[in-house]
């Protein structure tokens, strides 16, 4: 039987990392630790510590920047969220493809980032938000562009006797529009085969001014365009060619075979949806056949 402690106070579950690196396993909603609990005895730890107490990491803030959520928010309350469905739309809309219901309950943002799978539901919005992580150790506190936590995979920069205490994300800029979506399986209950998420910002002749983009389940971790990015950047719409675009995914990308997909579907249908992210109307034409 593993030890279960579950502290009320954020100092003194960081003092209890501290005191014992690499002991305890830290566990907040469970829904991935318990399957890989039954997956794979072999991880499990001698304790866990459930944060799940802490209230210090839970919740939503709306402030002059923009929104904080503490790490042991549960999908579920991010999703029903009125200023998250207002100013984050993909953020509300990402939360309510995680599993589905029962899951978004107990799973919470921070775990599904930390949990650090490629194919994690809410990591693409992020990215294309530009969010930043509130990283906490019983020394102080650090922060990190979110762009940088995932390190390889399942492989992220927290430090031992580290949490992630809180994910921050900024207002978007005006003039911005986003785009969010899932191609699975099935409508709930399903792994993204492939997610996109993308910010695109414009001006109003449409000339783009940024563009920031989000993938997951195309790579190691999940992934921003860069190569798309920096074509984009400065282009008016209308200028905007098919080739370099699926030339800038196939350099930013790097997908794989495995149960839920091929390469080379990924590869195509992440180029599909970043043409659809950077011109809706074009891209539905085509298909239309106009
Ligand atoms: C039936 C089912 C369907 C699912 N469907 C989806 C899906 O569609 N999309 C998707 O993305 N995921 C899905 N998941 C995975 C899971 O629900 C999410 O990843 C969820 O957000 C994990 O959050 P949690 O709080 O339950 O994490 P936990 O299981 O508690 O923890 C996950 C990992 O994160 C670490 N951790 C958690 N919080 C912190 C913290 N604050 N600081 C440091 N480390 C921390 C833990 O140590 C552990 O390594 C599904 C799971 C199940 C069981």
């Amino acid at each position: 039987m593993s030890e279960w402690t579950r502290p009320r106070h954020l100092p003194e579950a960081l003092e209890i990392l501290a005191a014992a690196p690499g002991r305890y396993r830290v566990i907040s909603g469970g829904t991935d630790l318990m399957v890989e609990r039954h997956l794979a005895p072999e991880r499990r730890p001698d304790a866990w510590l459930d944060i799940s107490g802490l209230w210090e990491l839970q919740g939503l803030q709306i402030t002059e920047e923009g929104l904080r959520i503490g790490a042991a928010t549960s999908l579920e309350a991010i999703r029903r969220h009125a200023e998250v469905a207002a100013h984050w739309p993909m953020l509300a809309a990402s939360a309510a493809v995680t599993g589905a219901p029962p899951i978004q309950n107990r799973a919470t943002l921070g775990g599904n980032l930390c949990n650090a799978s490629p194919a994690a539901d809410n990591a693409p919005v992020l990215l294309a938000y530009g969010a930043r992580l509130e990283i906490v150790h019983h020394h102080g506190t650090r922060w990190l562009p979110y762009a940088d936590f995932h390190q390889g995979y399942r492989k992220t920069a927290l430090q031992a006797g580290e949490l992630l205490g809180a994910v921050w994300i900024p207002y978007p800029p005006p003039r911005s529009r986003g785009y969010f979506r899932k191609v699975g399986t099935r409508a709930a209950q399903a792994i993204a085969k492939v997610s996109i998420a993308a910010l695109i910002e414009a001006e109003r002749e449409g000339m783009i001014q940024c563009a920031r983009f989000g993938m997951a389940s195309v790579a190691a971790v999940p992934c921003a365009l860069p190569s798309v990015s920096q074509y984009l950047a400065g282009r008016a719409v209308r200028d905007i060619a098919e080739a370099p675009v699926r030339r800038g995914v196939r350099q930013d990308i790097a997908p794989v075979k495995d149960i839920r997909s091929t390469a080379a579907y990924r590869l195509e249908i992440a180029s599909r949806l970043v043409l659809e992210a950077i011109d809706p109307r074009a891209a539905r034409k085509k298909e239309d056949g106009v």
